[in-house]
């Protein structure tokens, strides 16, 4: 079985993309880069969430002499010309603080009203093999931004994010219902055709 490594020491991102694998009928041996704590993390030199998909596929694919695949997403704003993009995680200040990046991002969208508050979460899915071969496909979500947050599930600026044809926020779906629609979703299920096509 060939042997395929998800360049994150996220489980949950594991446990989904295992379920995207295996509704495809893939049957890789999926581990994550905890397998491999010699391997130090890769810094985000990036600029686009291609960029940085790649650059973390890569490092691990040749790191490890097994296939890589890596995601890198965020929120884009429309009327913050694609802002936080790439820097989603760490808007406020702080890697990871969600609830103050969300807090932040309300208080910059305060005055704007509903018709320019477009907003949508983008993802990059990289494969990389160890001869440096690379694919990337990017998925997305579009929808609205509320005023006030919504919801307990999901992470991120799931609460405020509204998707088009939806009446809740992400973070009031259940973990299926984004799946189905998120751009993580997408860009993964994007990625099997290419995955079946380079590992068979
Ligand atoms: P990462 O690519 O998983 O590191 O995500 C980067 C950042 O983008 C996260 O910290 C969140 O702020 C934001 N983000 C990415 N995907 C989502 C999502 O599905 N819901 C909410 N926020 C997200």
């Amino acid at each position: 079985m060939t042997r395929l490594i998800l360049a994150t020491r996220n489980a949950k991102k594991i446990t989904e993309l295992r379920a995207i694998l295996a509704d495809a009928g893939l049957t890789h041996d999926l581990v994550g880069a905890d397998a491999y704590p010699e391997v130090p993390d890769v810094k985000e030199t990036g600029v686009t969430f291609a960029e940085n998909a790649l650059l973390k596929a890569h490092a691990l694919a040749r790191a490890t002499g097994h296939p890589a695949i890596a995601d890198d997403s965020g929120l884009c704003v429309d009327v913050l010309g694609g802002a936080p993009g790439i820097f989603s995680a760490r808007w406020a200040g702080t890697h990871g603080d969600d609830r103050a990046n969300l807090d932040l991002l309300l208080a910059q969208l305060a005055d704007i009203d509903a018709p320019h508050r477009g907003a949508h979460f983008a993802c990059a899915a990289a494969l990389a093999l160890p001869d440096g071969t690379e694919h990337v496909v990017e998925g997305r979500l579009e929808g609205t931004l509320r005023h006030t947050p919504s919801g307990t599930g999901g992470f991120g600026y799931d609460p405020v994010l509204q998707p088009h044809g939806e009446t809740r926020t992400c973070a009031e779906l259940s973990p299926e219902e984004k799946n189905a629609i998120s751009h993580r979703g997408k860009a993964f299920r994007a990625l099997v055709p290419v995955l079946r096509d380079v590992l068979g």
